[in-house]
């Protein structure tokens, strides 16, 4: 990984064998970096992706294992239980141009992962909603 700091945040570089959700996680903690948007592009593979089945509430995962595309990664940085956590959705690229897409649980750097992240200044924590099993984005922390 490399990393340059730019105003409101940093850009990062990932390697190849580099896992995109760990690697932005414990950059994040290792900087004291608040909430936080998240934006990248690259190549991808082994991933996870989820679809949250809101009547089983519970993610239908499937595993991604080809070379794709990292067309776009959407995401942001919040806390929950003191921890940052990345919620993200991917769209990744076959080689015939279709795409895949859903809620990123993790994927291994295939070529390169150029990733934004842009701080918001603020620290903002998730709470845990039983209607729908999910931790959701709930208020402010002081400091
Ligand atoms: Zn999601």
């Amino acid at each position: 990984m490399k990393s340059f700091k730019i105003n409101n945040g940093y850009l990062l570089r990932l390697d190849k064998g580099e896992e995109v959700v760990s690697s932005v996680l414990n950059f994040v903690e290792d900087e004291g970096i608040g909430s936080a948007m998240v934006t990248a592009i690259g190549a991808v593979t082994d991933c996870v992706l989820g679809y949250f089945d809101r009547e089983r509430k519970t993610y239908l995962n499937k595993n991604f294992n080809d070379i794709y595309e990292l067309v776009s990664l959407n995401g942001n940085i919040t806390f929950f239980d003191g921890k940052p956590v990345l919620h993200a959705h991917v769209c990744l690229g076959n080689p015939h141009f279709e795409i895949f897409g859903g809620h990123f649980f993790s994927g291994m750097v295939a070529v390169t992962a150029e990733i934004f992240i842009i701080e918001t200044g603020s620290r903002i924590t998730r709470a845990h909603n039983a209607e729908l099993d999910l931790n959701l984005i709930d208020s402010e922390e002081n400091g």
